[in-house]
């Protein structure tokens, strides 16, 4: 009797596959393994982390993919604490500190009314359009957003003039996307600014009183030595690197439970009988072995960017399920640029975050995207005498220079630094990480995008897509999303055996 319940209990564990080992697919699996389900997380490449990847190398610490993330979403709050990593959390130094380039040079990005209004960034007609839009733009006075197909760059120049898209928001999505304003759509982009035109009229007073109503929940608590709560706030990273997150998700996961250089080939679903449950077959390419190989399970989370998934073999009930519907989805490109100057190299070190370069600069002979002022805001990331930048070049601003040589991206970094922080002579150290496909395009028909995986979805029973492709493309948003899947597919298993058991309790 006692065997037959532990065998029982066995069958009943499910076993769900995730497919991808970015931080959503890892989110996904952590939190599907704490909800005792049996997990499989299968990575084509051989190492876990996908857009998270931190190097350490002879003293130097950096990241080749994301450098800092927000707990600005519940979920991502929630997982720090779950995983036992806010004491590797690192905040950085003088991360107010960030800075846009005007007319060729760093200029501080103001963060309070007095020094906006100080600021030689904008024009002051510029400045008084951005003082008067909460009494230009009051709920219903104006037909706001109806455009649903509107350009970043369009929605913030009804706001706030070109001037503020130029050398703000032009800046600002190159950084943080790579593409540019008119690329982008706003519904997409920046879904919550989005939907504060259409509760607020107005984006600066709509954004003041939801921060005010959220200032409570936002913040990222740690607790300092005297044990009492500290609130931090804004950007973050780890010690060791944004890999950090992610080495930590694949530490709780068993060694069986992730499998690298594992490529999946193929899924198949195919209900068999009465049950509804592991119907899904997983093929996959092990390095180990050169015939691909096979593994049931009941559900299936796929986090494999889109062009990943369209070269997927998918059938269902024995017929091929074509994915012809699934639209090609544009990829930025990006090279990231890590390079050393000895301090006393550095005319003009700038403390603080960063220098984002509008397009305009271009003009000014400036090509980069913007430089991240790593060993500033992280001091551990270099020895105490030498500077570590990370910069990036590319994008939709310069497709073709993403994927220059080393040595022309070493001479375009040497040429930047030098105008914006008068770094002088050559790095001392140079290190070059080029991504094909850095950011998915969220642009003006990406609605396609998400119909379709909504359509796999519907088709697929136990089929749930997470990751940067919907949702967003910070770290903070692929971890909600792979949060989000991972609690669809728990109650998609649990009414999949309340119908089991009602089918066998009917026969
Ligand atoms: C250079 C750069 C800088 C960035 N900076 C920041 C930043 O500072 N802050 C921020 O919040 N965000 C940043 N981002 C964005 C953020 O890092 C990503 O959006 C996020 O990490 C994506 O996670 P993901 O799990 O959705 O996808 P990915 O990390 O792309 O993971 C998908 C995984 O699926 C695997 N895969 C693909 N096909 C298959 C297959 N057939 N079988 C098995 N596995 C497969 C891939 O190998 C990959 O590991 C940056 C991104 C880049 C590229």
């Amino acid at each position: 009797m006692a065997s037959k319940t532990k065998q029982d209990n066995q069958c009943s564990i499910k076993r769900v596959a995730v497919v991808g080992a970015g931080v959503s697919g890892l989110a996904a699996a952590y939190k599907l393994k704490s909800q005792g389900l049996n997990v499989t997380v299968f990575e084509a490449e051989g190492r876990a982390g996908g857009k998270l990847r931190s190097i350490s190398h002879e003293g130097l610490i950096w990241d080749e993919g994301a450098n800092t993330m927000t707990g600005s979403e519940m979920e991502v709050r929630n997982l720090l604490d779950d995983l036992g990593i806010r004491q590797k959390q690192q905040f950085p130094i003088s991360h107010k500190n960030r800075y846009v380039v005007r007319n060729g040079k760093p200029i501080l990005i103001p963060t309070n009314p007095v020094s906006f209004i100080m600021s030689n960034i904008l024009s002051a007609q510029s400045k008084l359009q951005i003082i008067l839009e909460p009494f230009l733009w009051r709920k219903g006075v104006l037909e706001a957003g109806t455009n649903t197909q509107e350009s970043v760059g369009g929605y913030f120049q009804r706001h706030f003039g070109i001037e503020v898209v130029d050398y703000l928001i032009d800046p600002f999505v190159g950084g943080t996307s790579a593409s540019d304003p008119e690329s982008l759509s706003m519904r997409h982009s920046f879904p919550e600014l989005w939907s504060l035109e259409k509760r607020f009229g107005s984006l600066i007073a709509g954004a003041i009183l939801s921060k005010l109503s959220a200032k409570k929940e936002k913040s990222g608590d740690i607790k300092d030595s005297s044990g009492k709560k500290k609130r931090q706030h804004g950007s973050f990273s780890f010690y060791g690197g944004m890999q950090t997150l992610t080495d930590t998700f694949c530490k709780k996961l068993g060694k069986d439970e992730l499998k690298l250089k594992s490529k999946v080939l193929s899924l198949s679903y195919s209900p068999e009988g009465k049950s509804v449950l592991e119907n899904w077959s997983v093929s996959y390419a092990s390095n180990h072995d050169k015939h691909s190989q096979v593994s049931s399970f009941d559900a299936i989370i796929m986090t494999a960017p889109v062009c990943n998934v369209k070269e997927m073999k998918i059938t269902e009930r024995g017929n091929p399920f074509s994915l012809d519907f699934l639209p090609e989805v544009s990829y930025m490109p990006m090279s990231v640029i890590i390079t050393t100057f000895k301090k006393e190299n550095v005319k003009r070190p700038l403390e603080g975050f960063g220098v984002l370069v509008p397009s305009k600069e271009q003009q000014n002979g400036l090509k980069t995207l913007g430089t991240l002022f790593s060993s500033m805001m992280f001091p551990d990331r270099a020895p105490s005498d030498v500077y570590l930048y990370t910069t990036f070049v590319g994008g939709s601003r310069n497709i073709e220079l993403a994927k220059a040589s080393t040595n022309e991206l070493k001479q375009i970094v040497t040429s930047d630094l030098r105008k914006l922080l008068g770094t002088e002579g050559e790095p001392t150290f140079v290190n070059h990480f080029y991504w094909s496909k850095a950011f998915p395009l969220y642009g003006h028909n990406y609605d396609l995008v998400l119909e379709a995986i909504d359509k796999m979805e519907k088709n697929l029973p136990g089929f749930f897509y997470a990751g940067n492709h919907k949702g967003g493309l910070s770290v903070g948003k692929a971890i909600v999303s792979g949060c989000k899947a991972a609690d669809l597919v728990i109650s998609f298993l649990e009414s999949s055996s309340d119908d089991k058991m009602l089918k066998e309790g009917q026969s």
